[in-house]
């Protein structure tokens, strides 16, 4: 149904309006596989007199009363329950059936494939809360929630508050401490559970019944990264975990990573590892379990005021997150993992039209709220906590940290709250740092000037910063450079960059070579190298001994290929030359990435065949000289496959029948799923071996993948069938319909599938009935990447001049973006 979004304004006098809120939800699951039924209670005190408004988004309204009067039948519209002449104290109870949903938006139902076992999950996100109860939906009306349950006997049910089984299906919940709605949650199903506790906290692991062997495998690798995170915040907050248990479940075709319900964090379960993987994705996962956990202090027990401060919830969690695991995890390199993975990301959002500032003056309504939901809010605001970490040092962090946190306790708190404890901790004034660090958008660029003794030693060196013409704000950056002193030594020193130049004394008469600007990679600004560091990048790479400095130069290297100031083959053959060396697969993961976007999208079309060859052949040696069962191996299997042609087919077929293997590399479902993709690319696939395939794996995972492969087929009946999929139909699961997209373009495949780039264009804005996040996130999946040409720029241009869901257009308008800059990066090769 149709729905208004809701003003900042409205939540604001709504604020004003109710006090002493509670509520409380019955859910009723047994209804049928399309609807379910909710009652809510919902109690508050008001001025006598006053009106307000609950929201509540139901397929049926079966009853509604205010202090035990129905409400008028118009009393109801636009997704709005209104509430005219309140009384001091107001009992609201509202009836309801809503519908279950495949995207991960309000309660969604999932049917397990493998076994036909039913599970479900609430997932309220920004506004969907009112897809399974009626409610006051923002962030400043925080109540307890005492929750009850029916289901079905066999299953077990887990929410945000320790509960029981009373009778056999009907599972009733304490009230929660305040939570905000949008972090309240119900998981239920013949979930399979693994338990154990730590300090005191009762820790529960939950995932669907075919996925028992799987938990079981990953659970003390979980268990134990949760209990040093809880001991690490324990230490660093001073405040223990506020939410009695910890419960994580792993729940099917979750849209998002993770969410931060208190006392119920939910994941998607791909972050259960049904197949090999390698340190990159465990260190990830590691960081996705300390970020959900450092949300339960910054966030869930201290929750913004409304939703302009969003950014401040990821960039703190994100950066507690990729710290605790550096901190205290087998993986020392997270922050090489960020500077290569993520903080990319925020580069990318950061240069674009759409660009805001880390921290937006006003969110006008929550539909802006998901727009600023990018690169920016969790990658940018990370590397800006950590500038401010490195300016007022990290004792003075942690201690208004917890003040903050003292202050503010189950109720809400804005960004000045928190400058305002941390200026006090620090002794600083922040307000201009803020101003330039959190109020103005875009990037500076860093770039070392240097001038060259005749002996070869510096002369003198300055860093030169400039900013882009349309945001000239210039920052201070406390930065690192790094270089090789004469023993081939790595060293160090630091300044503190101010202005448009800043001379760096200590480095006069320095003989030194390989001069790196933010070493230790603590600003978040693009990095240029000098011309005898760049025709010296090879060498440099394989020298250099910390992981994070070559993640630097990766990303400096990538950075000028954007801006179309290299040539993308140069980053290609760096890549080629370079990664079959490189001892961090967690570089080895992202450069490969990154090489073969360059290769596919921002290589002129006639060399990009011999870029995909170097790829290949880089792939091919790194296989040979990896150990047997390494993360190298399985990074090289997998860029293997990515990049294989037709000299290549014989070997991945050989692999799908256990032929000539590598020693030690695990050909399990993913990889073979992978495998059948490329072969299908190459022409090399029946739609019988897809259906076979699916016999060996019949997990939602294999669904999807046989969908993607079946697309990846240079045939016409299965390009029309994918772009359907992904463009037109509705009701599918999310995970399908990405999966179709996913598989639908191919850069081998321009020729087949040049009419459907400009039937995307017509057709996708008007797949009405999805909410404006899903077509976001379908507009991305379904774009057509690798037709890189004026064309489709011209074609892109025109649709977005039409009309469209705001948050459909940012998608395509960012899409658009990225394929200018590879038209940019081709013509200027
Ligand atoms: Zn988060």
């Amino acid at each position: 149904m149709s729905h208004r979004c809701l003003s900042h304004l409205e939540a604001v006098a709504r604020a004003a309006t109710v006090r002493n809120l509670a509520y409380a939800l019955d859910v009723d699951l047994t209804t049928g596989d399309e609807l379910f039924r909710t009652v809510t209670t919902v109690r508050f005190t008001a001025d006598p007199g006053a009106e307000t408004f609950l929201e509540a988004r139901p397929e049926h309204l079966l009853g509604a009363t205010l202090n035990g009067v129905a409400l008028p039948a118009d009393a109801f519209a636009e997704g709005r329950l209104r509430l005219a002449d309140l009384a001091a104290d107001n009992t609201v109870v509202v009836t309801a059936e809503y519908a279950y949903t495949r995207t991960s938006e309000g309660v969604h139902r999932f049917t397990d494939p493998a076994d036909k076992q039913v599970y479900v999950y609430a997932q309220p996100s920004i506004t969907d809360a009112p897809r399974f109860m009626a409610c006051f939906d923002q962030p400043d009306l925080k109540a307890p929630v005492t929750l009850s349950v029916t289901a079905d006997p066999s299953w077990l049910v887990r929410a945000n508050a320790e509960g029981v089984q009373a009778t056999p299906g009907r599972w009733e919940f304490p009230a929660t401490k305040p939570v905000a709605t949008y972090l309240i949650t119900f998981v239920a199903g013949p979930y399979v559970e693994l338990t154990d506790s730590h300090d005191g906290i009762p820790l529960g692991l939950y995932a669907r019944a075919s996925y028992t062997e799987v938990l079981e495998r990953d659970a003390p690798e979980i268990f134990s990264l949760t209990k040093a995170f809880l001991d690490r915040y324990h230490e660093l907050f001073g405040l223990r975990y506020p939410f009695g248990k910890y419960d994580q479940a792993f729940v099917p075709e979750f849209s998002w990573g993770a969410m931060e319900f208190p006392g119920c964090v939910v994941f998607r379960d791909e972050l259960l590892f049904r197949a090999a993987v390698t340190d990159t994705e465990r260190l990830e996962r590691a960081a996705v379990i300390a970020h959900e956990m450092a949300h339960m202090w910054f966030g869930d027990l201290v929750t913004m005021r409304w939703w302009d401060d969003l950014w401040l919830n990821e960039s703190f969690a994100t950066y507690m997150g990729y710290r605790l695991v550096a901190e205290v995890t087998p993986w020392p390199q997270s922050w090489t993992r960020f500077g290569v993975g993520r903080k990319a990301w925020g580069y990318v959002a950061d240069q674009r039209p759409s660009t805001h500032p880390i921290a937006p003056t006003e969110v006008v309504d929550t539909d802006a709220a998901f727009a600023n939901f990018d690169g920016i809010s969790y990658a940018k605001g990370c590397s800006a906590l950590r500038q401010l970490v490195a300016f007022i040092g990290d004792e003075a962090f942690l201690a208004g940290l917890r003040a903050h946190f003292d202050k503010h306790a189950w109720g809400n708190a804005t960004l000045a709250d928190l400058l305002g404890a941390l200026s006090q901790a620090s002794g600083r004034d922040l307000d201009a740092w803020a101003q330039a660090w959190l109020r103005t958008p875009q990037v500076n660029t860093l770039r070392p000037v240097i001038e060259w003794a005749p002996d070869g030693s510096y002369a003198s060196v300055t860093v030169q910063q400039t900013a882009s013409q349309e945001y000239p704000t210039l920052r201070p950056h406390r930065i690192g450079l790094g270089w090789f002193d004469e023993d081939g030594a790595w060293q160090r020193t630091e300044v503190e960059v101010t202005g448009a130049s800043t001379p760096v004394p200590q480095l006069s008469g320095v003989r030194g070579r390989g001069l790196l600007l933010n070493d230790g990679d603590f600003t978040f600004a693009k990095i240029r190298m000098d011309e005898r560091t760049r025709a010296e990048l090879p060498a440099l790479l394989a020298e250099q001994p910390d992981s994070l400095a070559r993640a630097l130069r990766w990303n400096s290297a990538w950075d000028a290929v954007r801006d179309a100031e290299w040539p993308a083959i140069e980053l290609v053959e760096l890549a080629a030359g370079s990664l079959p060396a490189e001892p961090d697969v967690v570089i080895v993961e992202s450069v490969f990435g990154l090489a073969r976007y360059a290769a596919t999208r921002m290589v002129p079309a006639d060399r990009q065949e011999a870029a995909r060859s170097a790829l290949a052949g880089a792939a091919r040696t790194l296989l040979a000289t990896a150990a047997p069962g390494s993360g190298h191996q399985l990074a090289a299997a997998r860029s293997l496959i990515a990049t294989a042609a037709d000299d290549d087919r014989a070997v991945l077929r050989g692999w799908l029948s256990g032929a000539d293997v590598p020693a030690g590399l695990r050909v399990d479902a993913e990889l073979r799923w992978a495998i059948l993709g490329r072969l299908a690319v190459l022409g090399d696939v029946t739609e019988e071996e897809i259906d076979g395939e699916l016999q060996r794996d019949t997990s939602d995972r294999g669904e999807q993948e046989a969908v993607r492969v079946r697309a990846c087929r240079p045939d016409p009946a299965a390009k029309e069938r994918a772009f359907d999929l992904v463009v037109t139909e509705q009701g599918q699961s999310n995970r399908i319909a990405v999966a179709a997209g996913d598989g639908l373009w191919q850069p081998a495949h321009a020729e087949l599938t040049a009419p459907f780039v400009a039937r995307y264009f017509a057709e996708l804005p008007r797949s009405q009935g999805r909410s404006g996040d899903m077509l976001a996130h379908l507009a991305k999946a379904a774009y057509p990447v690798y037709a890189v040409s004026e064309d489709t720029l011209a074609a892109a241009q025109a649709a977005l001049a039409g009309d469209m869901h705001p948050l459909l257009r940012r998608a395509l308008a960012d899409e658009t973006d990225d394929l200018a800059r590879s038209l940019r990066a081709q013509q200027a090769a």
